[in-house]
This record gives C-alpha cells, sequence and structure tokens, in this order.
C-alpha cells in the first residue's frame, strides 16, 4: 500500500506536466487560428486590389471607395511601377499624408520569387505609427507594388475583436500589447498586461506585438496544481484511513482477546465461587441422609450450614441475574423518595449477621438529618451490600474495621464505605469498575473468589440513580468507597 501510494505521489506530477502541456497546446492552436484570421483578411484585401485596371481609372476609383467603406482601418492605397520605381496613383481613406516608403529590393525579389511560384505573399513593415503592407498584384506580373497603410487599431478593434471575442466567449483573456513596452492595446479582460497569460505568440501582421491567452478563472498552473492538490489531498485521505483502519482492527483484536481471556477467567471464578458451597451442601446433606449425626446439637449445627451456604448460592445466582438483567437493560427500577440517614442503618442491620460471622467490626456513623434522595430499595441494599460483602472479602487483618457514614452537601448526598482491608493500588483503582475486572496481585487478592461483577454492578445501579461510585484507597492500608446521589428535598 505504501509502496502503492508513493508511485501514485510521483504519477502525479507527471501528469500535472501532462495536463499542462496539452493546455498549453491548445492555447497555442486558438492563438494560431487568431492569426490565420488575420492573414484572411489581408489576403482579402489583396485580392480586392489585384485587378488589371488602370490604377487611376474610374473603376479602380469606384473599387477604392468600396474598399475604404467598409474597412476604417486601411488610410491609404498607393499603386507603383515597379520597372521605373515611380509611384502610379495613392488613394486615401480620409486624410492624405506622405507615403514614402519604399521596400528593400531583396525584399521585392523574394516577392517576385513567390509570385512566380504562384504564390502571392503579403509582407509587412512599420511605417510611423502605422504599419505598411505590401504585395504584388499577380494580374500585373510582378511589375507593379501596391502598398496599403494600415491603422493598428482600426484594423483590430474592426477586424479581428468580433472573431477575437467570439474565441475568448467566456473562458479566456485574451490580450494583444507590444512585446518590449507591455503597453496594451487590445484586451477582452481586464487590463492586465501579457505577464500574467499562459501561452503568447507574436503576431504576423503586427510587428513588435505579441498575442496572449489565459484562462478567465485561474491560469494553467494554478489549475493543473490545484488538480494535482486535491489528487494529494484524496490520496493522503485514503492512506490515513488505511492506517486508522490497520489501527482500529489492531485495536478490536486486542479487545476481543482480552474479553475472551476475561470471559473464561470469569467462568472459572464463577465455577470456583459455586463449587464450595455446593460441595459443602451435598456434603452434610449426606452426612445428614446417612444418619451419622448422633446428637442433635450437631444436626442442627449441620442444617444451619446448609441453610447458609444455600444463601450464599442464591446471592451468587442473584447477583449473576442481576449484572445479566441490568446490562440487557431489562431492570426496572422502582423510585421513591427515601432518607438516607434513616435507611442506611436498616440496610447494614441486614448485613450484621455476615459482619459479625466474619469477625468484622462495624460502625454505623449518624450522619446529619434528613438526607433525601431518590432510589430504588432493593438496588440501594444492592449496592451497599457488595461494598461491606467486598470491605469483608478483602480483608486480612487481625481487627478488621469498617465504617459506614452518611456526608450531606448542598447538592449531594455521599454514603462512604471505609475499610482497613488490602487496599487497592493506583493503577487498579481505575479498572476495579468495569466488568469481570479482578485484582489478582497479593495473596488475599488471588484466593478471594469472586467473578468481578460486583463494582461493575454499582456502578450500573448509581448511574441510573444519576449518581456515581468512585474509591479512595492506599495499598496495605484500606480503601474507602464513596456512593453520590444528588440530594433532594424532603418533598
Ligand atoms: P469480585 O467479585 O472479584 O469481588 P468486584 O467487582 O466486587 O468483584 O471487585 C473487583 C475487584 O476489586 C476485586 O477483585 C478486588 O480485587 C478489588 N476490590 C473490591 N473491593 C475491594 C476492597 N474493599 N478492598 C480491596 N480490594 C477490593
Amino acid at each position: 500500500m505504501g509502496f502503492y501510494l508513493v508511485r501514485e505521489f510521483s504519477t502525479l506530477s507527471k501528469n500535472e506536466e501532462m495536463v499542462e502541456r496539452v493546455f498549453s497546446t491548445q492555447l497555442e492552436s486558438i492563438l494560431y487560428s487568431i492569426n490565420q484570421y488575420s492573414e484572411n483578411v489581408v489576403q482579402q484585401w489583396s485580392q480586392s486590389l489585384d485587378h488589371p485596371v488602370d490604377p487611376q481609372g474610374e473603376l479602380m476609383q469606384g473599387l477604392m471607395e468600396n474598399l475604404f467603406a467598409k474597412n476604417e482601418a486601411l488610410k491609404a492605397v498607393r499603386f507603383s511601377d515597379l520597372n521605373v520605381q515611380e509611384e502610379q496613383a495613392i488613394y486615401f481613406n480620409d486624410s492624405a499624408f506622405v507615403v514614402d516608403v519604399w521596400p528593400e529590393q531583396p525584399e521585392l525579389d523574394r516577392l517576385q520569387g513567390y509570385l512566380e511560384a504562384n504564390y502571392q505573399r503579403v509582407q509587412v513593415q512599420a511605417f510611423e505609427e502605422r504599419l505598411l503592407l505590401y504585395f504584388l498584384p499577380k494580374n500585373r506580373d510582378g511589375q507593379q507594388l501596391c502598398q496599403l497603410v494600415v491603422e493598428p487599431q482600426a484594423f483590430i478593434q474592426q477586424n479581428l475583436s468580433p472573431m477575437i471575442q467570439q474565441v475568448a466567449h467566456d473562458i479566456f483573456y485574451i490580450t494583444i500589447a507590444d512585446s518590449v513596452s507591455n503597453q496594451v492595446l487590445f484586451t477582452t479582460g481586464e487590463d492586465s498586461g501579457l505577464a500574467q497569460t499562459s501561452a503568447r505568440a507574436a503576431m504576423w501582421y503586427l510587428p513588435g506585438h505579441q498575442l496572449g491567452i489565459r484562462l478567465k478563472s485561474q491560469t494553467l498552473e494554478e489549475l493543473a496544481s490545484e488538480r494535482t492538490q486535491r489528487d494529494n489531498y484524496m490520496l493522503m485521505g485514503v492512506g490515513l484511513l488505511v492506517v486508522l483502519g490497520f489501527i482500529f482492527v489492531v485495536i478490536n483484536v486486542r479487545k476481543e482477546i482480552k474479553l475472551a481471556e476475561i470471559k473464561s477467567e470469569f467462568v472459572s471464578n464463577v465455577s470456583h465461587e459455586i463449587r464450595t458451597p455446593l460441595a459443602l451442601i451435598s456434603m452434610y446433606a449426606e452426612t445428614l441422609l446417612l444418619k451419622r449425626v448422633k446428637t442433635e446439637e450437631k444436626q442442627a449445627e449441620y442444617l444451619q450450614t446448609i441453610h447458609e451456604e444455600s444463601a450464599r448460592l442464591t446471592g451468587i445466582v442473584n447477583r449473576i441475574l442481576n449484572f445479566s438483567r441490568i446490562e440487557r437493560n431489562r431492570i426496572k427500577y422502582h423510585f421513591d423518595r427515601i432518607d438516607l440517614q434513616q435507611a442506611l442503618p436498616e440496610i447494614v442491620a441486614d448485613f450484621n449477621a455476615h459482619l459479625s460471622a466474619a469477625h468484622v467490626e462495624c460502625q454505623c456513623e449518624p450522619g446529619e438529618p434528613e438526607a433525601w434522595v431518590m432510589a430504588d430499595w432493593e438496588s440501594l441494599k444492592t449496592v451497599v451490600g457488595n461494598l461491606l460483602d467486598n470491605a469483608m472479602k478483602y480483608s486480612d487483618k487481625p481487627e478488621k474495621r469498617v465504617r459506614v457514614r452518611i456526608l450531606k452537601k448542598a447538592k449531594h448526598v455521599w454514603i462512604e464505605v471505609e475499610d482497613n482491608g488490602i487496599g487497592i493500588s493506583a493503577k487498579h483503582q481505575k479498572y476495579v469498575f468495569d466488568q469481570f475486572y479482578r485484582v489478582t496481585e497479593g495473596d488475599l487478592a488471588h484466593r478471594a473468589k469472586g467473578s468481578g461483577l460486583g463494582l461493575n454492578l454499582v456502578k450500573r445501579i448509581m448511574k441510573a440513580h444519576g449518581g456515581t461510585v468512585s474509591v479512595r484507597s492506599k495499598l496495605g492500608e484500606g480503601s474507602t468507597f464513596s456512593l453520590k446521589f444528588p440530594r433532594k428535598e424532603k418533598e
């Protein structure tokens, strides 16, 4: 792919060159056609003057009147006899002036040579501010010289301009300017001279002047480089997309692998957690069935264990069911206005038997009165229960302590569950609320049974309550989990 992109980039500049070449060839041929047109005009003049009539006769006079009337650019026409090098007749369009220019002999010889080859050529030479066109009429066998004095401005405006305007249309600017001084004689657009034009050509019948052409909107280079730039951006975009796509695939594959690992760990954790109570229940039930237990006290003790272990099993199954219900958004919350100040001691009391069986000293600190929140009672029990359960599970201190307290601020109410357990290192703290996440470092964390669902369940429930859960913890010293609820007024 990289190779392909590099290759594409290098061919782009070649393409740009080629497009530019094609464009400028086209522009050059437009300029050529304008010159060609000017030649047609001049040839029409020469043909209309090429007659075997008396240069001073009436016929010629009528012909001249006609020609002058149609062509303002023509200022004078002079006929001369080449043999004696003498003027035969001169005609003026409006005012008379002196025409005293004679072409160089080699030039005349050349024209005669052309004429012998049956080709009539019209030559041009500068004449003061005007042009002097001259040719040898065919009908006089090259013995006569015909000179035409032409006004360049009028020639362009009258004879060439309609055709140039037509060619320029809405697409091009065409300019005629002095090739040295760059003084503009004619333009179809704004007076920007030749410098801006994309192609230029000398004017055949206007010595010292050039024709220039450019696109109205942009120059060729701009057009071609804009195209190339657009192509460059597109290629870069494609390249970027490919790279992003690759990164995306890698991230997804890694996520999938991680998820597969987590799921298989979850299955083994849950099986492990379920196996212990199941083994105890089946062992005690079997002993009782075989009537091996002699005293009633022992019997009651065994039954009590079966009862407790099945309650534990129910707890595990409920947690998994709860989790899957929450995950599929199947859970229905029944929000009531609850005063945590009153509710919390009640919830904690439900866990007292558990806590004291695990030799955990639990303190529920009375906070400020009236900490009203909107909460679902069962979910409240689940979140607090999960935190208390973890506080019991993740502690190896000889004196295990749990403190539960309520903090009330203007807009929020917090329940804090603080333990003096093993704590959680900073690098794990941000992940403990992810589903299936378990800390496996340290002996106890590794041994303790669990599924990695508890804190994720707490997080989801708190979200549904418009609140959050967070943790502050120090490895080896203990953890404080905080449940943050939006505070409500009493009524
Ligand atoms: P588990 O079923 O593993 O207890 P949880 O989602 O409840 O799953 O907890 C995720 C992980 O966070 C646990 O595996 C444990 O390592 C860590 N943890 C949770 N609560 C505590 C706590 N009070 N003290 C230390 N570690 C804790």
